[in-house]
């Protein structure tokens, strides 16, 4: 009985099941369509979405009935963007902490920074960045926290790469004072102390455990950095999850071990010159510079120390070395948002005089591929999540029109529209998409 009726109920709802699964289809008219790895731009494209994922992309692409139909025929739709370095979980200010982080973390709870982590992915998101590689000072693991609510579906936000916890040597970027340090282990959880082999691999292992996606070590915060055996077992370690390391690093000999040890990817530039750029090419070792243009309000750049940044930068670039856009913005400018303060950044790029299609190759091929996410997330593929924006201008023209983003779809839901945040789609009263993700 139960069996006729459903196959009586099957037959009658055929029509509607139909006009279910093509109403399920997004189709995106784009008047050009930006492939940044080809650094061209592809006139009057469709792009079909369902479900999370891109179903096809072409020009003449026929529309299903019943799909809904997003008309971007006047703007320049491409990929997300990827900022390779960042620090969501954390603000610094200059009132009342003048700007130093240790204040910061000295009295914001870790709850209290997980929230603004929720906010500032947000507008991040906002300002066109699908992914975002959040690389530590996230307090007690507020960085795992964001990325698990945005991959359960209680938020909207950027694809999360995590960190966890900055491993180093004792101290790590802190100068806590003795008795601090001591008796009040104040180090911890911003920084991981682990000087011997065995804290090393153990380090490790709690930050893949608490839900790190990617490891981040101090090479040379204190004169007592790690040698390159030691990065050597820090990459070994890290790979039994299938993880690769980033180096912070400041200092020449700090470079060398990074680069020797073949680590994945070296944050900060000021180390960074002709020989080490020449030796990153050859070994195809992910620069995430981090270069701080001038101008921000409350971040002064002197004239000098820009001008190293620019040669620095295009030293890299002219070596060939493989370029991350990366900007470690985890301050406060009055008046911005945070994707807007990132999208600054874009000034020190085009000052050093690096052509726009390579700009835009490091914001979004180059992200995915340090991100890890290359195969499944960021270009504008069939089969790939459905991650895209758009812009009025041409940025391959004038890379400043990803200034002003007006569009931005995030997994198949549209986030932005018409310059306004709308991520109504993205809230939810429980894990939709799966308690189990950690
Ligand atoms: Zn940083």
């Amino acid at each position: 009985m139960k069996r006729v009726t459903i196959a009586l109920l099957a037959s009658l709802l055929t029509g509607a099941a139909l006009a279910a699964q093509t109403t399920g289809v997004t189709a995106i008219r784009a008047g050009r369509l930006l492939d940044p790895e080809a650094g061209v731009v592809r006139l009057n494209q469709v792009i079909l979405i369902e479900g999370t994922r891109i179903r096809d992309v072409g020009p003449n692409l026929a529309i299903p009935a019943g799909a809904k139909v997003i008309d971007l025929s006047t703007m320049t739709v491409l990929p997300g963007l990827v900022d390779a370095h960042n620090h969501l979980a954390l603000t610094y200010k200059p009132v009342p902490e003048n700007n130093v982080y240790y204040y910061t973390y000295v009295q914001e709870s870790t709850a209290l920074r997980a929230i603004q982590a929720v906010s500032n992915g947000i507008q991040m998101l906002a300002s066109g960045f699908t992914i975002v590689r959040d690389m530590g000072n996230a307090g007690n693991y507020a960085d795992s926290a964001l990325r698990q609510a945005i991959e359960q579906g209680w938020i909207p936000g950027p694809t999360i790469i995590n960190s966890g916890i900055i491993i180093g040597g004792m101290g790590g970027q802190f100068f806590p004072t003795p008795e601090m340090a001591k008796d009040h282990d104040i180090v911890y959880p911003e920084y991981l102390d682990a000087d011997t082999p065995d804290e090393i691999v153990k380090a490790i292992r709690q930050n893949i455990l608490f839900g790190a996606k990617v490891i981040k070590i101090c090479v040379d915060c204190k004169p007592y950095g790690y040698t390159a055996d030691e990065i050597r077992l820090i990459i070994r370690e890290s790979a039994k999850a299938n993880m690769k390391v980033e180096g912070h690093v400041q200092t020449l000999d700090g470079a060398r071990s990074a680069i020797e040890a073949g680590i994945w990817s070296i944050a900060h530039s000021t180390a960074l010159n002709d020989e080490m750029h020449k030796l990153m090419a050859q070994k195809g070792i992910w620069r995430a510079g981090t270069e701080t243009p001038r101008g921000l309000a409350g971040h002064p750049v002197s004239a000098q120390a820009y001008q190293r940044t620019l040669e620095g930068l295009k030293n890299a670039y002219d070596n060939k070395v493989p370029l991350t856009f990366s900007t470690d913005a985890d301050y406060w400018v009055e008046g911005m948002t945070r994707g807007e303060v990132c999208l600054e950044f874009l000034k020190t790029w085009t000052d050093a005089g690096i052509p726009n299609a390579d700009i835009l190759r490091a914001m979004t091929i180059n992200g995915y591929k340090v991100s890890g996410t290359d195969e499944t997330r960021g270009p504008i593929k069939a089969g790939f999540f459905a991650d895209l924006i758009a812009v009025a201008g041409n940025p391959l023209d004038d890379v400043a029109a990803l200034k002003q983003v007006q569009f931005v779809m995030k997994d198949g839901e549209v986030f932005k529209r018409d310059g306004v945040m709308t991520p109504a789609a993205f809230f939810h009263g429980g894990p939709v998409n799966g308690w189990r993700i950690r």
